[in-house]
């Protein structure tokens, strides 16, 4: 049986494409005064927690982000401004996309610390942002909340993140909602870009 055997033939109405055109305007016009009824309430502080949907100006705007997401990984430090990677290989052997490229060398400045790493790169081009190095890691040297997203570049090479650029990111925590004790969102604001 050929597949198209199974479909009834399109009626008249059905051709001329009046009744879907129609559905699909009461779908948005439904959404609309949904939506609009939600921001309403809130501004005279009714129903606070039935929020309604709202259009990011992105890229102007920047979209608050939940805490457990995982993004652009970062190096921490020790005080004295060294990695406080260990060189250990844990987060290279456990990367699922193979992705993390370490050479250790010797750390002779301190005696409790057997090695460091002499490079360290991840090909963001292969990442899938699964947090695995992030887990594995016994120093807590990586982590992934820099709330940068925004990942691209004209050549593959240049999806490549070195030691020094991932040693000088920060945490964006100003990007992340807030939650209070209960769970409840307390700050959700937008983040105008710089
Ligand atoms: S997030 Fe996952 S895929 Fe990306 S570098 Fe870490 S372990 Fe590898
Ligand atoms: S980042 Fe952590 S897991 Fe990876 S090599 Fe350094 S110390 Fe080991």
């Amino acid at each position: 049986m050929n597949v198209h055997d199974k479909y009834k033939p399109l009626t008249f109405w059905e051709k001329t494409y009046i009744p879907r055109v129609i559905e699909g305007l009461w779908l948005t016009a439904k959404h609309f005064f949904r939506n609009m009824t939600a921001h309403i309430l809130r501004l005279f502080g009714i129903k606070l927690r039935w929020l309604g949907a709202v259009t990011y100006q992105y890229p102007e705007v920047l979209r608050p982000l939940f805490p457990r997401l995982r993004t652009m990984h970062r190096l921490t430090k020790r005080e004295d401004g060294t990695p406080r990677c260990v060189a250990c290989m844990m987060c290279e052997t456990v990367c699922p996309a193979r992705c993390i490229y370490i050479i250790a060398e010797e750390k002779f400045e301190d005696i409790q610390i057997e090695k460091k790493p002499k490079s360290f790169d991840i090909d963001l081009g292969l990442c899938i942002f699964c947090g695995y190095c992030v887990e594995a890691c016994p120093e807590d040297a990586i982590r992934m909340d820099t709330g940068i997203l925004e990942i691209s570049d004209y050549t593959r090479d240049g999806m490549v993140l070195d030691m020094q650029t991932m040693l000088n990111l920060e945490p964006k925590h100003d990007r992340y909602v807030k939650y209070n004790r209960d769970g409840d969102i307390v700050s959700s604001e937008f983040i105008e870009a710089k």
